[in-house]
């Protein structure tokens, strides 16, 4: 097992899209164990490939029962609303009020190639909204209103301006704690 390290706001990989999963080898059954330690390390509740520098459709997340990995997500349905203090591993320290569906059914495949298909409800569908979002390339930033996303947009300049690239890692680990 390996940890990386989680690429942080800036970092242009975050905002390309990520291309579907067609072959599983030994290498990508690697990268998912290594994402998993990562995460755990970080710690946070989910982590998309990108986010390791991988452009790849795969995230993996644990909201408290357990580890899942999840090849070529999508959201197949979404109800509600739900109001959560959302934060993300590569915006380490911060986290704002967002509102986004309460529940979604999300389809994707596993390592092995098997279907999932999970209905979940708050915590655990915002966390594959979340992951989703960065297999697009989107990061939480870009779900925020108007006034949250100035308040961010100016302490993210501050913190590219103030900070070398390796202490705003340490600080990835020091501060984020329901970071996705
Ligand atoms: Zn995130």
């Amino acid at each position: 097992m390996a940890i990386y390290d989680i690429r942080t706001f800036g970092d242009p990989v975050l905002r390309q899209r990520a291309a579907d999963i067609e072959d599983v080898d030994a290498a990508l059954v690697r990268l998912a164990d290594d994402m998993i330690e990562t995460m755990y390390e970080a710690p946070g509740v989910g982590l998309a490939a990108p986010q390791v520098g991988v452009q790849r459709r795969l995230f993996v997340y644990d909201v408290g029962d357990g580890p899942g990995i999840v090849l070529n997500p999508r959201i197949a349905e979404s109800s509600g609303e739900w109001t959560y203090e959302e934060g993300c591993l590569s915006i380490p320290g911060l986290s704002w009020e967002v509102i986004r569906p309460k529940q979604v059914r999300l389809i994707g495949t596993d390592l092995d190639g098997n279907d999932i298909d999970i209905d979940a409800d708050e915590l655990l569908a915002r966390c594959f909204q979340h992951e989703i979002d960065h297999l697009e390339g989107v990061l939480l930033v870009e779900r925020l209103d108007e006034e949250q996303r100035k308040d961010a947009m100016r302490i993210l300049r501050g913190r590219a301006l103030d900070l070398p690239a390796g202490e705003r890692i340490g600080q990835a680990t020091a501060q984020s704690s329901q970071g996705h």
